[in-house]
């Protein structure tokens, strides 16, 4: 039986890459902000609309970059959503601060905008939310509170490389919205990521900061980390950046199919993005919306695993809820986090999945609805 994962990379013909990389063995210059590199950032930015782009080594080290650029004091807190990759929550204390979460909308699954400002205390600094499967955050009401208090807002829009929202790119949201690259995501440079802004200072910073905190061979400013994006990476980006809009018209294909198969199954809600967002078609995500959601998810995706049909159950657990982050902040009530985190299941979706195994894939899902 023909596996199938939840995500397969898109790559670009192998003699392409292959063709590409050879003048590094000229060069022998294969990182520390080379030619690709520089070009990859200038390429990303006439795509994403955007002023500054930084090329990083990897999504988490994009938002551990623009945290540390913005020099908040050690403790502070910082508003942010426990539904997401354990990465968003990592960053923010690995940074010395302190999460603070805030539940989440059932209608799409992004942090609740209006249960931000009851959070927000002397020692609040930051809001870091992050755009969930391609849904876009209330940009505005988040960029109101962020002004009425002087707050830093960062994206993880790790979900959304690409999208637009009312017309706009989302990487000119907030003081900056950071990208990954990794290898299963919609646009991937093997491991990979970005900080996006508007702000030259903060682009400068992160520059300095990416690299050691070097600023000239014999002066270091900052106390920065390794986080620079490298030679062949840049390349693998520069290629699939060619080929972006194909795949992202077979991922809507795909989602199309998924819809035409799941749209009137009873007991499942298809989180389908809001009208406004021009989508990337990143993942697609179901909910197991009948009382017993939970414990249907999880036979669902045992089912699957039986075919060699490999579903996530992505986002679960919440963060707040991880071992290592369990009772160690401030309690507050995450009961729409933990909702959905039980139901949500999300089914394999990428560029050259078969029309066939989707339908395959509702089969299995269907058939089992009915006798569970
Ligand atoms: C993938 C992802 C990250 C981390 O990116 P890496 O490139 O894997 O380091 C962070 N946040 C979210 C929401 C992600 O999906």
């Amino acid at each position: 039986m023909k596996k199938i994962y939840v995500t397969q990379s898109s790559m670009p013909p192998y003699e392409e890459y292959i063709e590409m990389i050879k003048p590094l063995w000229e060069s022998h210059l294969l990182t520390n902000m080379g030619i690709y590199h520089k070009q990859l950032e200038e390429e990303l930015k006439k795509y994403l609309e955007v002023p500054e782009v930084s090329l990083m080594v990897n999504g988490h080290m994009a938002l551990e970059m623009a945290i540390q650029a913005m020099n908040f004091p050690k403790g502070s807190e910082v508003i942010t959503t426990p539904f997401t990759f354990i990465s968003t929550t990592h960053a923010i204390v690995r940074s010395g601060l302190e999460p603070v979460f805030c539940d989440i909308k059932m209608s799409d699954c992004t942090i609740d905008e209006t249960k931000i400002e009851s959070m927000i205390s002397e020692k609040t600094v930051a809001i870091i939310p992050v755009h969930v499967y391609g849904n876009i955050c209330n940009i505005e009401e988040i960029e109101k509170l962020a002004y009425k208090y002087n707050l830093k807002v960062i994206y993880d829009a790790a979900h959304a490389f690409g999208e637009k929202y009312k017309g706009t790119n989302v990487a000119n949201f907030g003081d900056a919205s950071i990208f990954s690259f990794h290898a299963t995501k919609v646009f991937q440079t093997i491991e990979g990521g970005a900080v996006c802004s508007k702000n030259r200072e903060l682009y400068d910073k992160i520059y300095n900061l990416k690299n050691f905190g070097i600023r000239s061979e014999e002066l270091v400013v900052d106390i920065g980390a390794n986080a620079k994006m490298n030679e062949l990476q840049a390349i693998m980006g520069l290629l699939n950046l060619k080929y972006l809009e194909k795949e992202i018209n077979k991922r809507k294909k795909g989602v199309e199919r998924y819809y035409h198969n799941l749209e009137s199954v009873q007991g499942i809600k298809l989180l389908k993005v809001n009208n406004q967002i021009q989508s990337n078609y990143v993942y697609f995500p179901i909910l197991f919306c009948e009382k017993d959601g939970n414990e249907i998810r999880n036979n669902i995706y045992e089912r699957l695993r039986e075919y060699e049909i490999y579903s996530r159950k992505y986002f679960y657990p919440i963060t707040a809820d991880q071992a290592c982050f369990k009772n160690k902040y401030k309690k507050t009530d995450l009961a729409n986090a933990r909702y959905c985190a039980n139901r949500v299941l999300i089914l394999p979706m990428f560029a050259d999945i078969e029309e066939d195994d989707i339908d395959r894939i509702c089969q299995v899902i269907k058939k089992n609805m009915k006798e569970l």
